[in-house]
């Protein structure tokens, strides 16, 4: 049961967590109030000449928050329940994600209301042009820059690309990431998010004195960053993930799950297909104990009536926004480490920062440079947020790791706003 009282807006908590590092680290005010709302909220009316010959109107959204270190980026969600206020806070966390990586970025996020599991594949194009044709060149390589997201693909990453080359008439490969290798997308960028979480729990696992072969891992959602959780576990680390869940419910096994079988069953479209598993609806997964859970679905998962219950003894937020801002002081209490969103799955946005750079330059690098710039990038990230932490501690102020990220990440994009005169 969901708390009543407990603030589940993405939005309100994005300004939360912002008012809160704001406060630690003695923000200037001006610099904060630019900072607590998005600059420019684009709602899309989009009617689309479906396949059947009938029309339908859509709802989409872009938000471009902060550009002062650079054009704004972020990825685009077709989500029957897409609404402003998560694609707005979807947009600020993309600010904070870019700047705590270091790379060129500000902040953006797009959605659209509608279902693509009810859409034929024609349909969905038709959509995907539409949304980018009522967008014009408010976006562009060098002003804003849409990736894939939750429902979202290569493949309409791909019609996305060529509706904007028709409306600029020239090739603008640069103008989307997280396009399949055949236009230029970067090998890498699928697993990214993933690949980049996991080099995240490699340097926690070293720090908490986790031995990631015995390690018991659950993870939350079979998507791309879930799905690729589970088998670069294996892979990179020789670990185990015990249970995985998708929409419908999880499954869990303490031995282990076995790929052939899950992979099976993702492809039916429900994990629970498993055979020889335990069946557990989500809560239970959420509650398993467990040495590192991965939650990589969507927001707020982890809530002030749940996260005590939670058995583990590091949080991966691979998703964005899984952890509500009271669950982050009770799992903090509890002695977890809880590692932010905007740190643990910035390995997408790292790629994508590859593919453009390279799209830009014309010239490619191999999967190998993708991998070891990506591990060098986040590995960074993560030992600045401990450093920042480690910094407040020794002058006695308890500070959670998310809060040490934001301190680094706010600091970066006022400082710029501030050379470039805004405040
Ligand atoms: N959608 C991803 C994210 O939330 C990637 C964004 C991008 O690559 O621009 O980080």
């Amino acid at each position: 049961m969901i708390d009543m009282a407990e603030e589940l807006n993405p939005f309100k908590i994005a300004q939360q967590q912002l008012d809160k590092a704001a406060e630690v680290m003695k923000l200037d005010r001006q610099a904060h109030q630019i900072l607590r709302e998005p600059m420019r909220t684009l709602v899309l009316n989009i009617p689309v000449k479906m396949s059947s010959g009938k029309t339908q109107v859509f709802t989409g959204f872009r938000v471009q928050y902060n550009h002062a270190r650079g054009p704004t980026k972020g990825g685009i969600r077709f989500h029957p329940q897409e609404n402003l206020d998560t694609v707005k806070a979807l947009s600020a966390w993309m600010t904070w994600k870019c700047s705590l990586a270091d790379v060129p970025f500000g902040g953006a996020k797009g959605g659209i209301i509608c279902d693509t599991k009810l859409m034929n594949e024609r349909d969905i194009e038709l959509l995907s042009r539409a949304y980018i044709r009522a967008l014009g060149t408010y976006i562009g390589p060098d002003k804003d820059i849409p990736a894939p997201d939750v429902y979202t693909t290569p493949q309409i990453m791909a019609w996305m690309m060529d509706e904007y080359s028709n409306i600029v008439r020239h090739d603008a490969f640069s103008t989307i990431t997280g396009k399949p290798v055949e236009v230029w997308g970067s090998e890498g960028r699928k697993d990214s998010t993933a690949m980049g979480g996991l080099f995240v729990m490699r340097e926690a696992a070293k720090m908490l004195k986790i031995n990631l072969k015995n390690a018991k891992i659950v993870v939350q959602g079979a998507g791309n960053a879930g799905m690729y959780a589970y088998t670069l576990s294996k892979k990179l680390f020789g670990a185990k993930v015990v249970a995985i869940s998708d929409s419908k419910g999880a499954i869990y096994d303490p031995k282990g799950l076995d790929e052939k079988k899950l992979m099976e069953a993702k492809a039916s479209g429900n994990v629970q297909k498993y055979k020889g598993a335990e069946k557990l609806t989500n809560e239970q997964l959420l509650e398993l104990k467990c040495d590192i859970l991965i939650p990589a679905a969507i927001e707020n998962q982890v809530r002030a009536d749940n996260a005590d219950k939670i058995n583990t003894k590091l949080l991966l937020e691979l998703a964005n926004g899984p952890v509500t801002p009271e669950a982050n002081d009770i799992l903090h209490e509890k002695g977890v480490l809880d590692l932010p969103d905007f740190l643990v799955n910035s390995g997408g946005v790292i790629g994508s920062y590859f593919e453009w750079v390279q799209n830009l330059s014309a010239y490619y690098w191999t999967t190998e440079d993708f991998y070891n710039k990506l591990d060098t990038i986040i590995t960074k990230s993560f030992r600045d947020t401990m450093a920042m932490r480690k910094s407040y501690s020794d002058k006695g102020v308890k500070i959670s790791p998310r809060t040490a990220a934001y301190i680094i990440a706010v600091d970066r994009v006022a400082k710029a706003m501030k050379a470039r005169g805004w405040y």
